[in-house]
């Protein structure tokens, strides 16, 4: 059977502009499983969902990494978004709909629903004072039609 196994590891620094780099660095990654634009919309908008986290709430704007680590195994990619910011309490409670700490920066606390809802997995660890990892996966190239939709 043929197995194939690709490993991408970025860190930067903790600042807006760098969020459109880590989903287009990401996004660029995925692109050797074929996916269709959707899929890498739907990409896309995870990893700045968990980026923009990672900024505003893990590291409360000011200085700090973040690191990407992506791997692809087959046609799954899995994406780990790591910080080493201030942590989430209750991490149950911030994966529901609607649920915000900073409702008064016009957040509507949907990011981990948007995470959940456009990858197929999502599994989010997190230890006040060390940080929060941010796991998710994606099957890609499910529908059987894929490659002769594209041709
Ligand atoms: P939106 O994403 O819609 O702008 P939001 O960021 O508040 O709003 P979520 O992304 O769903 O909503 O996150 C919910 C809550 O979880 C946040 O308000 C914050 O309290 C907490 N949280 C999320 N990511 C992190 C993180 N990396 N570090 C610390 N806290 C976090
Ligand atoms: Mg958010």
């Amino acid at each position: 059977m043929k197995y194939m196994k690709d490993q991408m590891i970025v860190e930067f620094d903790s600042a807006s502009k760098n969020e459109s780099f880590a989903r287009i660095v990401v996004a660029a990654f995925a692109t050797r499983l074929d996916p269709t634009l959707e899929e890498i919309a739907d990409i896309k908008t995870a990893v700045s969902e968990a980026v923009t986290n990672s900024i505003i709430h893990g590291y409360e704007n000011g200085d700090g990494k973040i690191r990407i680590e992506t791997v692809i195994v087959e046609d799954t990619i899995t994406i780990i978004v790591q910080d080493f910011g201030v942590g989430i309490e209750n991490v149950k409670k911030a994966m529901e709909p609607l649920y915000t700490t900073k409702p008064d920066l016009e957040r509507s606390g949907m990011g981990f629903a948007f995470m959940e809802a456009f990858m197929d997995e999502l599994f989010v660890e997190s230890e006040i004072g060390i940080g929060t990892k941010i796991t998710m996966r994606k099957v890609i190239n499910q529908g059987e039609n894929h490659k002769s939709q594209i041709k």
